[in-house]
């Protein structure tokens, strides 16, 4: 796939604690693919999810970001700013929305009654979708996935080839605003790429499975689908993706700038496949642009 001009690319970390290896590795792969493309690259602070945000974390990751050269462009941005955005996106979902009073536990339970065993991922069984049951109050609000035929969301991803799922098969209506009142994930990327133009997401492929949600809200929503490249995540030594709750070490203690190079840059390039060898910051991104260009050439499938 070529990816033509212009380029809007973005990095949209949680802040739920600092920079770690994982999270550089996107960071690093976004800001490349940017670079490669001469395109801009916004930053996002995805703070939607009030109960994951840990003071203070945002300005460390800014910070971090910096620190290692990677300098986004123009202003920051932050989720939980833009609730009116998010409001008015699910106004014009309209009669696709409607309240669930469903918990996880009741949804869990159903599964185990249809099939015997419990599905990895939660499949909403449909059970709010035509009015809730007398008695019972609302507590989220869904997204209904057309049932007839079903919605088979797919697109080619730059890094891992074709990604399709059976969405009224393998998701059901999905969550867009949650129990306890916060934003939905889902929802509130779809809103923001689209409100931002992002023309090119690159992220790590722990959010392969919820692309096709948001390929069906993008659909939705009357907003372009963007191009997509999921990198591969870290994974610790027992195999979870690397992240605060997994134990995952911030990488950034403010100590020198070769510290960053030899324990997090090199590092994170090269689990991406990058070898390079580079004396200080700028000598490694100015061998990384080109390295990361020709990585591309061997992993983007051709159209
Ligand atoms: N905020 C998400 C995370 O930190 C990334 C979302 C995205 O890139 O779409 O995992």
């Amino acid at each position: 796939m070529t990816v033509t001009p212009p380029y809007i690319g973005r990095f949209a970390p949680s802040p739920t604690g600092p920079l770690h290896i994982g999270s550089l590795v996107a960071a690093m792969a976004s800001y490349l693919d940017a670079k490669v493309h001469h395109g801009s690259w916004l930053l996002r602070i995805e703070d939607v999810d009030g109960d994951r945000n840990v003071a203070g974390a945002d300005q460390h990751i800014l910070a971090s970001l910096q620190r290692c050269g990677m300098l986004w462009d123009g202003e920051v941005s932050w989720q939980s700013q833009r609730g009116e955005l998010y409001q008015a996106a699910l106004a014009r979902l309209g009669a696709l929305i409607y309240p669930c009073a469903c918990s996880r536990k009741e949804i869990a339970d159903s599964q185990l009654s249809l099939t015997g065993r419990q599905a990895q991922a939660l499949i909403y069984p449909g059970t709010c979708r035509h009015g809730l049951a007398p008695g019972r109050s609302a507590r989220a609000l869904r997204l209904a996935v057309p049932q007839t035929p079903h919605y088979i969301a797919s697109c080619s991803d730059r890094w891992c080839g074709l990604v399709s799922q059976d969405l009224t098969d393998e998701v059901g209506d999905f969550v867009v605003k949650r129990a306890d009142g916060f934003w939905a994930y889902q929802l509130a990327v779809v809103v923001d790429d689209g409100a931002q133009g992002i023309t090119d997401i690159v992220r790590g492929a722990d959010l392969l499975d919820s692309t096709p949600r948001q390929l069906y809200l993008q659909q939705m929503l009357g907003l372009p689908q963007p191009r997509y490249l999921h990198v591969p995540v870290v994974n610790n030594e027992l195999g979870e993706k690397l992240s605060k709750q997994t134990g995952a070490l911030a990488f950034d203690d403010g100590g020198a700038p070769q510290a960053l190079l030899q324990q997090a840059l090199l590092p994170a390039a090269r689990f991406l496949g990058m070898e390079l060898q580079a004396s200080d910051l700028d000598a490694f991104w100015r061998v990384a642009v080109p390295a990361w260009a020709a990585l591309l050439a061997a992993h983007e499938t051709p159209n």
